[in-house]
């Protein structure tokens, strides 16, 4: 049996193991959260990134370590690879944990991003407001998530009161983009460079937290010679993710979230991990993320990508809607995370698949009705 060390317990790493065990796999967690969601889904080790007594402990005895949080500390993962390998690589913590590295790095890569400057201090703001304009949007460089950490600015004296609120943490300040839609796209590169691709997923977020993705993203406008216009999407999308990954030298499931504003396809930020816009893919492709995730850092062949129908997941975010009356709607697959329910918090999705998207969207909107009251 061979064991994978997963750092961060979350949600992720539980719907990693539920994927690697009829793989005949095994599993252990590191997590400085005592009530993690994959708590009772195999050893779970509690203590902080940076105790590396507990880290050897961890290492020992299992064949490959991987990530379900992107906020692990660098240093953590880099320590652990002297016991054993560790994927995704180290190096694509450093570039996603900070906004500025990431933005410089795609536009080193030719992957274009909305126009950005640093923020380090008061001086910073009006050369950089000057760069992008208003509406702006400033975020912190740093442990921003969810839309934590970020503010829409809409002139130069916002721009002062938000750069102030941050108590002087270094940001970015980011052009406002009035995207039509945003779109990401999950990777997969095995250990033997292999890489494999899932279909654009459309994302709706509300309060800067993912709400609902439609998978395969539905072409717009829908007119039949549109169908090249996905096409080529799809094909740009996977050219970044290429990139990405080639210079990373990536292994596992990487997601680029995107903005599409008119015929362009900006960048938006990369998440070396499992990713929610991805949930879809345990009803709605051939193989999950998860299970792919898990396959390609073991250095097992990838599993296929293709759709099977159209899917939509929905986001349970700060409460449960009664169990009844989720599960009797036909189709409808409920996926709880073992959390309290909290305000903005993210406890369970459901995924709900049907062979056009127009059925399947009379049937999500009896869902959103569900979750959203
Ligand atoms: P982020 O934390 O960067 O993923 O941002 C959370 C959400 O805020 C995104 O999914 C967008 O809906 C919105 N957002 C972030 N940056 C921008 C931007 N530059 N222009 C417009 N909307 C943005």
């Amino acid at each position: 049996m061979t064991t994978l060390g997963i750092l961060g317990a979350g949600q992720l790493g539980r719907m990693l193991a539920l994927a690697g065990y009829p793989l005949g796999m095994r599993f252990r967690f590191f997590d400085p959260a005592p009530d993690a969601p994959a708590k009772l889904l195999a050893d779970h080790l509690t203590a902080d990134y940076g105790d590396t007594d507990a880290l050897r402990r961890f290492a020992d005895g299992v064949d490959v370590i991987t990530y379900e949080f992107e906020n692990v500390p660098v240093e953590t993962a880099r320590f652990l690879q002297q016991f054993c390998p560790v994927y995704p690589p180290p190096m694509a913590l450093e570039k996603g944990q900070d906004r500025l590295v990431e933005k410089n790095f795609f536009r080193a890569l030719g992957i274009p991003t909305p126009d950005f400057a640093a923020i380090s201090t008061e001086t910073d703001l009006e050369p950089a407001a000057a760069l992008t304009g208003f509406p702006a949007v400033l975020k912190t460089r740093r442990m921003g998530y969810d839309g934590k950490g970020q503010f829409t600015v809409w002139n130069r004296e916002e721009l002062a009161e938000a750069f102030r609120a941050l108590n002087g943490q270094p940001a970015i300040l980011e052009q406002f983009i009035p995207f039509e839609r945003e779109l990401s796209i999950l990777g997969v590169r095995g250990r033997d460079g292999e890489i494999v691709f899932y279909p654009l997923t459309e994302n709706t977020h509300r309060e800067g937290i993912l709400r609902l993705s439609v998978a395969p993203a539905p072409r717009r406008p829908q007119t039949s010679q549109l169908l090249a216009y996905r096409q080529s999407t799809q094909s740009l999308a996977e050219m970044y993710a290429t990139a990405l990954m080639t210079a990373l030298d990536y292994v596992g499931v990487l997601a680029i979230e995107l903005f599409q504003a008119g015929d362009r396809l900006l960048a938006n930020e990369m998440a070396p991990r499992v990713h929610n816009s991805g949930h879809w893919t345990l009803q709605g492709a051939v193989t999950s993320q998860f299970e792919n995730h898990v396959r390609a850092v073991m250095g097992l062949p990838l599993g296929s990508t293709n759709p099977l129908g159209v899917t939509a997941m929905v986001n349970l975010i700060g409460q449960i809607p009664p169990l009844e009356s989720i599960l009797k709607i036909e189709g409808a697959h409920l996926h709880l995370y073992d959390k309290a329910p909290r305000p903005g918090r993210k406890v369970g999705h459901i995924n709900l698949t049907a062979r056009t998207h127009d059925e399947l969207l009379s049937k999500a909107e009896i869902i959103r009705k569900l979750v959203d009251g």
